[in-house]
């Protein structure tokens, strides 16, 4: 969209920056993924996805407000707080 004190560069200025800015995150994105993999062909559970507790679930172990890993340890965490903090761990170790 152009405003009437815009140009057409001034837009195609937007566009680029909104691409870069895009190119950037999706860059970021892939170098978690990559992180990721590489962590689990060494054997290391990055907690990639966690389920959390559900009555209808029929996990015993799980109460409410803690969550399972379902990525490959499958280990419980307290929180959402505690399961960031072990996954960002695991990619920064
Ligand atoms: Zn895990």
């Amino acid at each position: 969209m152009i405003y009437s004190d815009e140009t057409s560069a001034d837009e195609l200025e937007a566009i680029h920056e909104q691409r870069r800015g895009v190119d950037l995150e999706m860059a970021a994105m892939a170098a978690v993924g990559d992180r990721m993999a590489e962590l689990k062909h060494a054997g290391v559970c990055p907690h990639g996805s966690a389920q959390g507790f559900r009555e209808d679930l029929g996990d015993p172990e799980l109460r409410p407000g803690q969550l399972r890993c379902t990525d490959t340890c499958r280990r419980i965490f307290n929180s959402d707080d505690d399961w960031y903090a072990a996954m960002d761990a695991a990619l920064r170790d």
